[in-house]
């Protein structure tokens, strides 16, 4: 990176000019797979010719218009994935963090006109090993040290319970709570998959004690775990949905915000907005990724795939990883060699024309895209195989 380029990322050394599917290419025109798919925001591949021909469409068009004028997309886009959620409202954003903020703020002004929380008293239960962006409420009710400090200070308002506890959200339920906001699967702390069951019992103590539950699926939704969404796992519809990185079809940033009228209804004009959520561009790149959801054949596919990475990864275990955790196409796995940091393994792979990242210190993360070859993904595995063979033989070399 340049040194005119900020240091808030540390990425591998490559430099990619160019995209198709699941592979990439350097500057060098080496090939590299794609095993991260911009942490699921290119879950269609680079460039899929659908969404491609999408935005090519739009761009002869209209770009932008900002919301103090309607666009011929928007008004499409909101009912075509308020129809895909089963939800009757979507509000449009950019990034994922903005998604998030817009749900704060959504369920902060229901509990204060609905449930009769106190202006300015709202509560809002979240998990440990959160991610749900970067902006400086979010990192106020982070447990990641690295991502808070020297940044307070933070906005109150938040509760932590532990992932996976649906008795630990019900106790620390009181008079203020407006909502439980959380990922159906954690994945930037390792793709950490809760119980069976821990989605049910979210959704049962969200309704007994009269909240909100809010899904994070901005990483987890659109095909990436083999159903549309996460909570569909458990045939759980959550209040509020948040999406975002897929939702932009690996083009656009495009988040939203898709819930009832009850909740959304409640967000009045110069209550909420962004300059460029909603544009016309992102709404037509979205509304060509909801129609390629709407077939069902990247939620299968993810899941046929993921059935042969689940039985492939399992195969390591003992070979070099501690353990793996697979849920679709998205996987974590855990070094064995507490010695052998992940990133270490990414380096390694990346040699080997494999992209993949580290999630904290131990964990491989894999989420390659849903378009990946079956040889593809074999390839990837195989890689991953000699590489955690090799880190580990020569740590224990040295
Ligand atoms: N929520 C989840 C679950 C995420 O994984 C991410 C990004 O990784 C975000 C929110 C933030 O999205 P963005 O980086 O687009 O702000």
């Amino acid at each position: 990176m340049s040194r005119h380029t900020a240091p808030n990322y540390a990425p591998l050394a490559v430099t990619l000019v160019s995209g198709d599917g699941a592979w990439v290419v350097d500057e060098d025109g080496r090939r590299y797979l794609d095993c991260l798919s911009a942490y699921s925001a290119l879950n269609f591949g680079h460039r899929h010719p659908r969404l491609v021909a999408a935005a090519h469409a739009q761009l002869e068009r209209l770009t932008l218009t900002s919301r103090a004028f309607g666009n011929d997309q928007l008004d499409p886009f909101c009912a075509e994935l308020a129809e895909l959620c089963g939800k009757e409202m979507v509000l449009p954003m950019n990034t994922g963090a903005e998604g998030v903020e817009t749900a704060i703020k959504a369920a902060r002004r229901w509990g204060a006109l609905v449930k009769g929380v106190p202006r300015d008293h709202a509560e809002i239960v979240v998990c440990d090993g959160n991610f749900h962006g970067r902006t400086t409420t979010i990192v106020g009710f982070s447990s990641d040290p690295d991502a808070r400090d020297g940044f307070g200070p933070f906005a109150p308002g938040f509760v932590r319970v532990p992932f996976g506890d649906a008795a630990a959200l019900r106790a620390a339920i009181n008079e203020h709570t407006v909502a439980f906001l959380f990922e159906p699967v954690q994945g930037e702390a390792g793709v950490i998959v809760p119980q069976a069951g821990y989605l049910s019992d979210v959704r049962r103590a969200c309704n007994d004690a009269g909240i909100l539950m809010i899904a994070d699926e901005i990483q987890s939704g659109l095909a990436r775990t083999g159903r549309t969404f996460a909570c569909d796992h458990e045939s759980v519809t959550p209040d509020m949905y948040i999406l975002g990185k897929a939702l932009g079809g690996g083009i656009v940033p495009l988040s939203a915000v898709v819930a009832d009228g009850d909740v959304l209804g409640l967000l009045t004009a110069g209550t909420h907005g962004s300059t460029f959520g909603g544009n016309p561009f992102a709404c037509a790149v979205g509304r060509e990724v909801i129609a390629m959801l709407r077939t069902g054949e990247y939620q299968e596919r993810a899941a046929r795939l993921g059935g042969d990475l689940a039985g492939s990864l399992g195969a390591l275990v003992g070979r070099g990883a501690r353990a793996t955790r697979v849920h679709g196409l998205w996987a974590g796995i855990d070094v064995a060699d507490p010695a052998v940091p992940a990133r270490r393994i990414c380096e390694m792979l990346l040699d080997r024309g494999v992209l993949a990242r580290d999630a904290h210190e131990h964990t491989v993360r894999l989420a390659p895209p849903i378009v990946i070859a079956e040889r593809d993904l074999a390839f990837a595995v195989e890689q991953l195989g000699d590489v955690l063979d090799l880190a580990t033989r020569s740590v224990a070399v040295a």
